[in-house]
């Protein structure tokens, strides 16, 4: 298991990291979620051994890696930019920890296929990397990261470099192998979809600090904060009257005081008058269509159109929201 406590990184005076709290049990998955220079490849450099701390201390199974150079601590990193020998073919690649620890080459041969396997790459162990797609690259990344047998893997944004579709697909693939393989690994990304995709907990790091940790599921379905909230893919965040006009438009009892984040997926839009809205703008999207609308007491609320309607701006339309996408933040005041 490793075990972060009060982590801090600094540069020139300034926290890059800042009093970092996080463990990861053996076989968990946990993704360090953050938006851009918010310090999640510092944190990950810190935990290979590649940034020193001048705050905290990190340990594995107990034991403090302060002393232990990156080269022992027996972790191994995976970038968004795979990082492959571009004059070695796949199987050379994958292979090349196992001829390093010294394996036969009918061994080496065995593991490869193996792994090649593993990750979905079957007869390609004779291609070069620059014969290959994004995708396919970074799935041989994964599988020489793999053949280190890291006691962890960490991964640095390692499908950022895709394009969404195929994003998507190697996510779910990944946290197949994570699982099939029993990995350990910390993940640090700014792509929500990815974090949810892959990881088991997740960590909402912002300005250096993590700032809500907990299931996968958990934080979604509860983030601590409105600044949260939207970093987590709620559309909107209403205190006051508001919160109180949409809570009784979803049927749910309202607390005194609190704030209500609402996802877009919450809210459905339809012909017809009853509860009603105005349209005020109206987009096809891949899997449907996005209406924003004008609910009285509440304002725009952006949310998913009935199949097959395509409103123009002043219709007026049905709103229903689904309370099961709505997140009740306790405390405004929490909410920046
Ligand atoms: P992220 O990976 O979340 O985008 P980084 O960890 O790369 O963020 O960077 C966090 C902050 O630390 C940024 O403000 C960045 O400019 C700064 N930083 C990172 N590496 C260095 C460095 N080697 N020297 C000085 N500042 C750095
Ligand atoms: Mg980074």
């Amino acid at each position: 298991m490793l075990e972060l406590k009060g982590v801090t990184v600094t540069f020139d005076g300034t926290r890059a990291v800042d009093a970092v709290d996080l463990s990861v049990k053996d076989g968990d998955v946990l993704a360090v979620l953050g938006p851009s220079g918010c310090g999640k490849s510092t944190l990950l450099r810190a935990v290979a051994g590649l940034e020193p701390l001048v705050d905290g201390s990190i340990a594995w199974e107990g034991q403090d890696l302060a002393g232990t150079p990156t080269h022992r601590r027996g972790f191994a990193l995976m970038f968004q930019d795979g990082q492959l020998f571009d004059h070695l073919t796949v199987a050379r690649n994958v292979g090349y920890a196992q001829r390093l620890r010294g394996l036969s080459r009918a061994a080496v041969r065995a593991e490869v296929d193996d792994l090649l396997t593993l990750v979905g790459l079957e007869g390609y162990a004779d291609r070069l990397p620059r014969t290959l797609s994004g995708g396919e690259r970074q799935r041989v990344a994964l599988a020489r990261s793999l053949a280190a047998r890291p006691r962890l893997l960490l991964l640095d944004e390692p499908l950022s470099a895709l394009d969404a579709g195929l994003r998507g697909r190697l996510a779910t693939d990944l946290r197949r192998i994570l699982t099939e393989s029993g990995t350990t690994a910390l993940m640090v990304t700014h792509d929500q979809a990815e974090a949810f995709a892959v990881a088991d907990r997740l960590a909402v790091m912002r300005a250096g600090k993590i700032v809500q940790e907990g299931a996968t599921t958990q934080v979604w379905g509860a983030p601590v904060d409105g600044d949260t909230a939207l970093f987590l893919g709620y559309s909107r965040v209403l205190e006051g009257a508001a919160a109180a006009a949409l809570l009784d438009l979803a049927g749910a009892p309202v607390p005194p005081g609190a704030a209500v984040a609402v996802r877009s997926s919450a809210v459905q839009v339809g012909p017809g008058d009853g509860r009603g809205g105005v349209v005020r703008d109206f987009q096809l999207t891949p899997d449907g269509s996005r209406v924003v609308v004008a609910v009285d007491g509440v304002g725009d609320l952006a949310g998913v159109g009935a199949p097959g309607w395509a409103p123009v701006p002043g219709d007026v339309a049905a709103v229903r929201v689904d309370r099961r996408g709505l997140a009740v933040i306790p405390d405004a005041q929490a909410h920046r």
